[in-house]
C-alpha cells in the first residue's frame, strides 16, 4: 500500500502543480461553475461539443491540490468522449472515490490514471475535492444552472 499512497501523491501533486488544460476558453459551447464550500474550492469548466462528443474541454479556478489534480485529470480522460461514455466513467470514478464496488456493467469503464483517487475515500471530506470538477462538467453536459453546489 505505500506504492500505492506515494503513487496517488506523486500524480496529484504533479497534476496541481502544472495543471493540464488549465485555461479560459473564449469559444466554449458550455461552461458551468463547480463551488465546494466545504473546502473553498471553486472551478469552472467549459467544454466544445461535436455532435455527442467532448471534442475540447478546459477549466479555470482555484482550490486545494486534489479539486484541482482531479480536474486536470478529468479533462485529460473526457476528451474526445461521448457523453454516454463520460459518464459512465463518471459513475465509475464516483464509486472508486466512496469506496464502493463497481456495479454491474461499470466494469468496462477503465479509469487510467483516476484510479489514484481511489486513496481519497478513506478521506470522505475530501471525496467533494475530487467530484467537484466532475459535477461542473455534467451541469455543462446538461446545460442547467450555470453553477453548482456540492452542497
Ligand atoms: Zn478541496
Amino acid at each position: 500500500m505505500t506504492n500505492l499512497s506515494s503513487l496517488y501523491q506523486d500524480v496529484i501533486l504533479e497534476h496541481n502543480r502544472s495543471p493540464r488544460n488549465f485555461r479560459r476558453m473564449d469559444q466554449a459551447d458550455r461552461h458551468a461553475t463547480g463551488h465546494n464550500p466545504l473546502c473553498g474550492d471553486q472551478l469552472t469548466v467549459w467544454l466544445k461539443l461535436d455532435g455527442d462528443v467532448v471534442s475540447d474541454v478546459s477549466f479555470e479556478g482555484s482550490g486545494c491540490a486534489i479539486s484541482k489534480a482531479s480536474a486536470s485529470l478529468m479533462t485529460t480522460a473526457v476528451r474526445g468522449k461521448p457523453r454516454g461514455e463520460i459518464e459512465r466513467l463518471f459513475q465509475r470514478f464516483h464509486d472508486v472515490v466512496t469506496g464502493q464496488q463497481p456495479r454491474a456493467g461499470e466494469e468496462s469503464a477503465d479509469l487510467g490514471k483516476l484510479a489514484v483517487f481511489a486513496g481519497i475515500s478513506t478521506f470522505p471530506v475530501r471525496v467533494k475535492c475530487a467530484t467537484l470538477s466532475w459535477h461542473a462538467l455534467r451541469a455543462a453536459l446538461e446545460q442547467e444552472a450555470a453553477s453548482v453546489t456540492t452542497e
